[in-house]
């Protein structure tokens, strides 16, 4: 049976992508086939897109760390024909054809049935941002994040993960500030619920201070380097920040200060190999515990065909909010 899918490809050094057949015998020998019908658009998609070997080794590739959809063939007890699933992470889109084709074959230990109150398109909306922006949360509050904390500062806020955890944090009762590159997305923010919006190059401190006035009672930072460092010299005493993300640099210039003289906490976040029960528990939080209607601002629809130029877009660091792909 034949499918469509993007291929990247690599020619002469450059990887070009484009929208081709594939069929399904191509597809890994694995426990179950998806369906997909539904994918999203990560900042490590856009990196498999380019060719970046730290996430995939070997092209032609399909990228698309993010799937849901319906169950076409199974092998495993666990799933059913028709049944509706998700799956975020784990090799999948980085050297395992991924969601941004019509069909995937994954082992049944990756694939997690869909919670009943989110749809197949929602829990896409969310996706591999909304679960990291969830665990980030999660994290924090086992910390001891609560309401009485204070500020809480969100970094990279109007990217995917960003603009989740804005949102998530402020339905949670949280007063988040959110800082930002995009001036033009204020508004974007205020209607996800920050209590205030701060350019990013105030929270840029280039002093060389070992610690800062202490402001934040938590943080969930996306961009890393000396924003990170900037905000955790910044926290309160006792508070934690949580990192997910390299947008701005993957270093981390620091002293042990902060950590030493007021307790502070640096939480690591990975949405990508967390065991199976995790992932269910992290789901069943996003269904259950975070209304969804604010998620219907912040998506923008795209086909397949489309996606290429998003793809572009987020390398620069130009989109807000999620990209859902419609496959
Ligand atoms: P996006 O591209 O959607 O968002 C990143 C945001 O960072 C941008 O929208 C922008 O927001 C800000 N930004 C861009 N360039 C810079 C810069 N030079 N300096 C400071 N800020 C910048 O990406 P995602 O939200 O999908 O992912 C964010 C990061 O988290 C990525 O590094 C990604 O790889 C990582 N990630 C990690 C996961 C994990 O499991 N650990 C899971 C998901 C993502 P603004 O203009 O508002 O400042």
């Amino acid at each position: 049976m034949k499918f469509n899918a993007m291929i990247v490809k690599e020619e002469d050094g450059k990887y070009i992508r484009s929208i081709e057949e594939k069929d399904i015998n191509e597809l890994p020998d694995n426990d179950v086939i998806i369906n997909v019908k539904y994918s999203s658009l990560n900042y490590k998609d856009a990196l498999s897109a380019i060719g970046n070997k730290g996430v995939t080794k070997q092209y032609p590739h399909t990228p698309g760390i993010d799937a849901a959809g319906v169950v076409y063939k199974s092998k495993s007890d666990k799933f059913k024909e028709g049944e509706e699933v998700i799956l975020t992470g784990y090799d999948l889109g980085m050297n395992t054809p991924g969601g941004f084709g019509e069909y995937i074959s994954v082992p049944a230990s990756w694939v997690i049935k869909k919670p009943d109150n989110l749809t197949l398109k929602e829990s896409m909306i969310f996706g591999t941002a909304g679960f990291t922006a969830a665990l980030s949360i999660i994290q924090l509050e086992k910390y001891g994040l609560t309401p009485e904390s204070g500020e809480i500062l969100v970094t990279g806020a109007t990217g995917g993960v960003g603009s989740m955890a804005v949102a998530m944090l402020s339905e949670s009762g949280y007063n988040v500030v959110a800082a930002t590159g995009k001036k033009e997305k204020e508004e974007m923010l205020k209607s996800l619920g920050a209590s205030q919006i701060i350019d990013r190059k105030e929270i840029d401190d280039e002093s060389g201070k070992p610690m800062l006035k202490p402001r934040w009672g938590g943080v969930v930072d996306t961009v890393g380097g000396n924003i990170l460092v900037t905000a955790i010299k910044s926290l309160k005493y006792g508070c934690s920040a949580t990192t997910c993300g390299l947008t701005k640099s993957h270093e981390l210039n620091l002293t042990v200060f902060p950590f030493i003289l007021r307790g502070v906490n640096l939480l690591g976040i990975d949405s990508v190999e967390q065991p199976i029960e995790v992932k269910e528990n992290v789901w069943n939080n996003i269904s259950q515990r975070w209304n969804k209607d604010y998620v219907q601002q912040i998506y923008q629809e795209v086909s397949l065909e489309q996606l290429s130029e998003k793809i572009d877009l987020i390398l620069k660091g130009q989109i807000a909010g999620r990209v859902v792909v419609k496959i």
